[in-house]
């Protein structure tokens, strides 16, 4: 499958905000955004006057950045807003949000949602008792998701044991982490979805 394996930094310095894209590293002094805060490339402290289809533009881009979903991927998830009930914005991040890989991000089994994504793919999760190993895996609510048998003893999942402690639940997900498992209570809403995105402008985009 397709995927952006360009520098993780370049895309938040593009953006202007931090996607967090990386796991500890977004965290420390060492963030490329916070040495600099401009955008990359030659002409990137130079761009100024943006047009309102570049602040939608950015919107969107900013959206598929954070949730590592390529452009064709992407306006699957608006076409499917579309046909829900609701409104349009929210349901496309409620669409993103409750990905594997995203809800594996979330109970704090990765460090971040690229290695959510390698970490789904390399088989070590299991949805209601069933490998899945399909980072974009729709989790439904009353789901529970759990680290394999086999997987549970590595040193890597020991590390991330320790490391879901420090999360804990949400009212939407529950964690468990020392059983390294958790469960999707519902799906959030807006306010419950920390993400630095105006959804309203994607729509606008799409509907043009
Ligand atoms: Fe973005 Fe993380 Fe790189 Fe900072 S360290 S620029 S938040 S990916």
């Amino acid at each position: 499958m397709a995927k952006y394996t360009g520098p993780s930094c370049r895309q938040c310095r593009r953006e202007g905000v931090k996607l967090f894209l990386k796991s500890d590293r977004c965290y420390t002094d060492k963030c490329a955004i916070d040495r600099r805060t401009y955008a990359p490339g030659q002409h990137g402290q130079g761009r100024k006057k943006v047009s309102e289809y570049g602040l939608q533009l950015r919107e969107k881009q900013k959206a598929r950045r954070i949730y590592g979903v390529l452009e064709g991927q992407f306006r699957k998830y608006y076409k499917e807003a579309t046909r829900r009930k609701g409104v349009t914005g929210e349901i496309l991040l409620q669409l993103l949000e409750t990905r594997l890989d995203n809800i594996i991000y979330r109970l704090g089994f990765a460090g971040s949602r690229r290695e959510a994504r390698q970490l789904v793919r390399h088989g070590h999760f299991l949805v209601n008792g069933k490998k899945v190993d399909i980072p974009s895996y729709q989790v439904v609510p009353g789901s529970t998701i759990e680290v394999a048998e086999k997987s549970k003893g590595s040193e890597k999942f020991k590390e991330i044991k320790e490391a879901a402690a420090t999360k804990g639940s949400k009212e939407w997900i529950e964690v468990d982490s020392d059983n390294l498992s958790g469960r999707v209570v519902r799906v959030p809403s807006r306010e419950e979805i920390d993400i630095p995105v105006a959804e309203q402008m994607i729509v606008e985009l799409y509907s043009r």
